[in-house]
């Protein structure tokens, strides 16, 4: 290995290069030598070595990083040389910027040879607190494409039929054989299909696909919860002829309720209690999400006071148990006072030592009234 390139120089690139500088240099390089376009250039065919080795390399922060505090050295010691001493790494390393500089004829979307699968769509599905808490069915309709029915996806016209395409043999894709790397790409001729439409349809102009409102009943489960996903699997997107479908996602979304808050598989609400039921204690009826219920106040509860009314809750997604209901009790004051309820209330202060407001006369009352009012 003596006399070996720096790989920055090979690559014609600064020390501080950016990750996307390093890619571009090396495409341009690689088109260079690329022995398709050297056929038989011994000299192009080393450099395309040297320049795939050194982006191999600098491509990758790890390496880079150890090569540059070490250099080719630092790199065999830690056993980062591939090189090219295992070409099948190396293909496995750089075969999609290959399959980029080669291929040309390649669609986007996931690097994945062969018929596309269908994309993946999402459906936000808003719910009402309940409708969340208790589980539900919903009937939704959401676009997606379906096979063109004239001519049953295919994309022909009526009466002629897709042929197999002769430069892949119907496979999509094309390998080529090089002194030391082997590249599969993305057929050019039908761009992965296969098939070649010769006559197109005329209601899909050949595209086989046609856009439609899909209707589905989803089962919403009882504890769903805001922001999760429901997968459909095989429910989203039509894909490639021979590809599979897509997913599709319902996104919940649940609306804030009145009184319940909730909190986990908990929900939280407050309940006024009178002075007199939290002074003596009482019974409260309490709403929860699914019905009624008691709640027994004792003598000496405190305004704020938390209640748990067990299995109260929202049910747990995986089946076991529920949550609680958390109720905090609030002692309620009145606005307004009658008289009689005046008095008590003062004979209390009187009773507890407090110093209240002066009580008001009638006019003096009134007067304020009109002024606040
Ligand atoms: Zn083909
Ligand atoms: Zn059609």
């Amino acid at each position: 290995m003596a006399g070996q390139r720096d790989y920055y120089e090979v690559l014609g690139v600064p020390r501080d290069a950016s990750a996307p500088d390093i890619k571009k240099a090396f495409r341009q390089l690689a088109m260079k030598y690329h022995p398709d376009k050297n056929p038989g250039d011994k000299q192009a065919e080393a450099s395309f070595k040297e320049v795939a080795e050194a982006y191999e390399v600098l491509a990758d922060a790890e390496k880079r990083s150890v090569y540059d505090r070490y250099g080719h050295s630092g790199l065999r010691g830690a056993g980062m040389n591939s090189g090219f001493g295992s070409p099948e790494d190396v293909f496995v390393n750089l075969g999609d910027i290959f399959e980029e500089l080669l291929g040309g004829g390649r669609r986007g979307g996931g690097g994945r040879r062969g018929p596309r699968r269908g994309a993946d769509l999402e459906y936000p599905l808003n719910l009402d607190f309940l409708e969340a808490a208790k589980g539900c069915t919903k009937e939704i309709q959401y676009p997606k494409h379906a096979p063109c029915e004239p001519c049953n996806g295919s994309g022909a016209a009526r009466g002629s039929q897709p042929v197999t395409c002769s430069t892949c043999g119907g496979a999509g894709e094309v390998t080529q054989v090089q002194v030391f790397l082997r590249i599969r790409t993305t057929c050019p001729t039908c761009q992965g299909q296969g098939r070649i439409v010769k006559e197109r349809c005329t209601s899909c102009s050949g595209s086989g696909r046609t856009r439609v409102m899909e209707k589905l009943s989803v089962k919403v489960p009882a504890g769903v919860d805001d922001g999760m996903k429901i997968r459909h699997p095989g429910r989203g997107d039509l894909g490639d002829p021979g590809g599979s479908a897509g997913d599709l996602y319902v996104t919940i979304h649940v609306a804030a309720h009145e009184f319940f808050h909730r909190e986990g598989v908990n929900v939280l609400s407050t309940i006024p209690v009178g002075y007199p039921t939290a002074c003596l204690g009482g019974e409260l009826t309490v709403t929860t999400i699914e019905g009624e219920e008691r709640l027994v106040v004792p003598a000496g509860t405190p305004s704020g006071k938390v209640f748990t009314l067990r299995g109260k809750g929202i049910p747990s997604l995986n089946g076991h148990g529920r949550g609680d209901q958390l109720v905090q009790v609030v002692v309620a004051v009145p606005t307004s006072l009658s008289a009689r309820e005046e008095e008590i209330l003062r004979e209390l202060a009187t009773l507890h030592d407090e110093k209240v407001s002066e009580k008001k006369s009638g006019w003096f009352k009134e007067m304020l009234k009109s002024i606040t009012s």
